[in-house]
């Protein structure tokens, strides 16, 4: 069970119209990204979305279709990539996963916030297209050995599946550079934590409230006698 976020916040200052801000979370797999993005989204009560990938991955026995991807052919990804419907696309670990672009164009323009679970090919694609709507957090194990062991223990791929994420684990930190904030997920509690602590001082930021200027002009005239 994780906490909601107290009520408190929610009073006056988050009231104030503010612009929606997009949180891209990387990792290398098994890091503990997808345990992260699924506390935040239980935990927040601010209306933090999913963007919910397109994906030719085979799906995992405790995946729900349309929940925690729309899971597609080749071809029917193909299709969609051609219609422009996809905001990002990339190949993963040999498959292939883009973000649609309709639901995350809507939220940003209605001024919620959405969570992107994707890899840094994405997380580059996202900030050209919208740098200023873009927070960025890469989350990294603690050691490759504990990164291994988790890849084990989540017990979802297959042996050949495991070793080609490893694999590519390296190739994905070298990316870390090009991420706002970084997160060493060792001790899940507080990189949640840290994770929650980014996202509060990310929508207080002056630039994404532009609902300050009301606010501000209304107590400068509000008369104190
Ligand atoms: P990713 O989405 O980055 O591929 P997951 O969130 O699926 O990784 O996590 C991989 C495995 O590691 C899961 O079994 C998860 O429960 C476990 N895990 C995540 N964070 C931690 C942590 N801080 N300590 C120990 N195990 C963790
Ligand atoms: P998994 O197969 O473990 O769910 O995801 C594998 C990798 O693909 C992860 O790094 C994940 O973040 C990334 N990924 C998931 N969805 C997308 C997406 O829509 N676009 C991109 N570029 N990467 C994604």
């Amino acid at each position: 069970m994780v906490a909601k976020e107290p009520t408190a916040a929610r009073d006056l200052g988050s009231r104030i119209r503010r612009r929606g801000l997009m949180l891209v979370l990387s990792s290398p797999s098994g890091a503990g990204k997808s345990t992260i993005a699924r506390n935040l989204l239980e935990s927040d009560s601010s209306g933090l979305e999913l963007s919910v990938s397109v994906t030719t991955r085979p799906r995992r026995g405790s995946e729900i279709e349309g929940v925690h991807y729309h899971f597609r052919t080749m071809r029917e990804f193909e299709r969609l990539r051609d219609s422009d419907a996809l905001l990002e696309w990339a190949e993963v670990h040999g498959n292939f996963y883009a973000t649609p672009r309709e639901p995350a164009e809507l939220a940003l323009a209605e001024g919620r916030d959405m969570l992107f679970d994707i890899d840094w090919q994405g997380a580059q694609q996202l900030k050209e297209k919208m740098r200023a709507d873009i927070v960025s957090i890469f989350i990294l194990p603690p050691s490759m050995k504990e990164l291994k062991a988790r890849l084990k223990r989540r017990a979802e791929d297959q042996e050949s599946v495991i070793e080609t994420r490893l694999k590519n684990a390296r190739l994905e930190i070298e990316h870390w550079k090009e991420y706002d904030f970084v997160i060493v997920n060792d001790d899940l509690d507080r990189a949640f934590a840290e994770v929650r602590a980014i996202v509060a001082a990310e929508r207080l930021r002056r630039d994404r409230r532009p609902g300050l200027f009301d606010f501000i002009s209304g107590l400068l005239d509000e008369k104190t006698e």
